[in-house]
This record gives C-alpha cells, structure tokens and sequence, in this order.
C-alpha cells in the first residue's frame, strides 16, 4: 500500500479547509486507516463505528484483539452518541481537563461503536484531544475515530511523524505530519464507572491535578505494583520496551559509573538515560540527556524519542536513571519501569 504524507502547519488558522485535512478525513469516512499528530503522541485513527475500519489498526499494528482502543471525538455534543450517561463526578473532569490528556471511561451505549473498538467491553474509553491538526481532522471527518498510538505492538509510542513512517510506512492509507507532539507521553485513563475516579494509566494529566478538581482519586494497584491484574486490558503487555534490556539505576552517580565501567570492560556496549543534571558526568557508548529532574514535563516530552534513539545505536544494555513520581512523573516512571521490565539495580543493594 502507498502511504500518503501530508505536511501540515499546526499554528495556520482554518486547518479544517486545508486540502491535505480534507483529503485524510476523506479516507476516514472511506473506513481507511490515518495516522495524525495530537498533544500526547501520534494516533492511528479509524472510523470506530467500522468493524471493517477499527480491524485495519489492529492488523496494521500487531495490536492483540483484547487490548480496547480509545475513540476521540472533536465536541462534547458526540460524548451522548457514545455513552448511556454521564456519571456526575465526570463532567467536573471533562471542564477541566477537555480538550487534554485525559481519557474518561464510561458505559457503552449499545451498538454505538464497533465491538472490536471497546474488545468485548460493556464500557468506552472517550477523549477530546487538544491539537490543532487533530481537531480539525474529527471535525472534518465528523465521525467518533477510534486512534490508539500509531506504533507498532511492543514499541515506543511515536512523538514524530517520523516515528511512524519506521513503524508503519507501507501498512496504512496515510499519515498527517504536524511536527513533534507536545506531552509526550499518553493520556491518563481514568474509569468513571464506579463511585471514584479510578486511574488505571497515569498519563498527561496528574492525580494531584485532578484531585485538585474532585477530591478523591484512586489508582489502580496495578500501576504500581506489576504483579496485580490491571482493569485496563492494555496495561497487561510489556509496551515500550527498547531492544537492549534495559536496568532502572537507583543510586549515586559515581556508582553508577562504575557499573558502567564493569560492563564496558566486559566487552559490552552500554547506553545511558540520564537526567541533564548527571548526564556530562557518565562516560559510555551512548548518554541521551533526557532534560533536568526539575522539569519533568520536559522529560515526558523527550522519553519516547530517547527510547528509540537507543534502539538506534545497537547497545547491549541500557542503564536509566530513576525519577520523582510526583504529577506527570508518575506516568514516566511507569513507563521507564516497563520498558525495563520492572528490573531495576540499587545501591543499597550492594551490587
Ligand atoms: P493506546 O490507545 O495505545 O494509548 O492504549 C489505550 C489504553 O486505554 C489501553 O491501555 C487500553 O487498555 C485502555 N482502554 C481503552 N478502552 C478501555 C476500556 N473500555 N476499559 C479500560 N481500559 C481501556
Ligand atoms: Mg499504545
């Protein structure tokens, strides 16, 4: 399949007149598959209410059928088309946090999106995304698209448009490129369906940020501890996972260093992740800076393309730096500690 690039500028006022927004939403409402820039990471989108268009992502991706995908829409008007109601303590989020990084779940409405959108759930995960080029692709395709991120299976989920032409060149009807996403990680879920806001991914959107909204929210044990069963079928496979294993370091730098020094004379080819506060000082085959520890939107912004950048310099082994998980650092510890399959070194330990 020829793969369609559309170069799009995200600051041009109407974006929804532009021939190139025109034509991708034409292929959508024709059930094909788009990739297409929003504030968190480039999404696949396709036509949620199509069996036939919502099986395209899953093949195009390797994505297993059981893993739900999230349908964006462009207006709060759509939400009723999907949903049986709202519950009460939702809609507080929705003002707040809409458009943004924040996925809602709620109870389906029958037969309003395709079975395979919502993988056998009585419930839907929804979200409003706050991109420029995003908005006006659902607004000129005028259908509730379901998009999950526009990587393959397994990989890190793509920040560029470039990104996605390594994952997906060849597999999919096109892809809008609007330069580089924002947040740099996903949107946080959250399942309204019960009497508190439960997050069951941290994401954009922190649990302090919404608690300074509603009061109480919990988080599911799940994203925390990686032995319970998740509610959110997703967080049950090892994402983002880097080529080379990869090891959380939680210690001194000069420690560090010398784990470091350990390996490379054993002939190994050792990446580091590290924070801008530490990375001049580490000496190996590769130190990506991920920006300073007193920025950690900056660090989520840059995680993904550091991520993959390993991937690009054949290392043997990865060794990251730990981070706060405080606001936006709880989504990217959680996604550091999967990439490195919850292994993590310590000091402490002696090692
Ligand atoms: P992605 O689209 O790749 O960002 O992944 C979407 C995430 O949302 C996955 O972790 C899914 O398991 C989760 N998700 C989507 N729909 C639901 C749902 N109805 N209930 C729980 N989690 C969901
Ligand atoms: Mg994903």
């Amino acid at each position: 399949m020829n793969t369609i690039q559309w170069h799009v500028d995200k600051n041009e006022d109407k974006l929804f007149s532009y021939p190139q927004i025109q034509q991708a939403a034409h292929l959508l409402q024709e059930n094909e598959v788009v990739a297409f820039p929003t504030e968190t990471v480039y999404g696949l989108g396709a036509n949620a209410q199509s069996d036939q268009a919502v099986a395209k992502i899953f093949k195009a991706k390797g994505r297993p059928a059981d893993n739900p995908l999230i349908v964006h829409i462009a207006q709060l008007s759509q939400l009723e088309l999907l949903v049986t109601h709202i519950p009460e303590k939702a809609v507080p989020l929705m003002n707040a946090f809409w458009p943004g990084p924040l996925t809602l779940i709620f109870h389906k409405k029958s037969g309003a999106v395709s079975e395979f959108v919502t993988a056998g759930l009585d419930t839907v995960a929804v979200r409003i995304p706050d991109h420029p080029v995003a908005l006006a692709l659902l607004t000129a395709a005028n259908l509730p698209i379901a998009a999950p991120s526009a990587n393959l299976s397994g990989k890190p989920s793509p920040t560029h448009a470039n990104h996605v032409i390594t994952d997906l060149n060849g597999k999919i009807a096109g892809i809008v490129d609007g330069g580089p996403t924002g947040v740099g990680v996903e949107s946080t879920v959250v399942d309204c369906t019960g009497d508190i806001p439960t997050i069951l991914r941290p994401g954009g959107v922190s649990k302090e940020e919404m608690e300074a909204v509603i009061g109480q929210v919990d988080v599911d044990p799940s994203t925390i501890y990686p032995h319970d069963k998740p509610k959110s079928p997703g967080m049950k496979y090892t994402h983002y996972a880097p080529t080379a294993p990869m090891y959380l370091i939680d210690g001194e730098k000069e420690w560090a260093q010398q784990l470091i020094n350990q390996k490379r004379l054993n002939g190994l080819r050792i990446g580091v992740l590290a924070s801008s506060e530490t990375a001049r000082y580490y000496k190996a085959d590769l130190v990506l800076d991920c920006g300073s520890r007193h920025d950690m939107h900056n660090v989520a912004h840059n995680l993904y393309y550091m991520l993959r950048a390993f991937d690009e310099a054949s290392l043997d082994m990865i060794f990251a730096e730990t981070f706060s998980k405080e606001g936006v650092g709880a989504a990217v510890m959680n996604r550091l500690e999967k990439a490195a399959g919850h292994q993590m070194i310590r000091q402490s330990e002696g090692q």
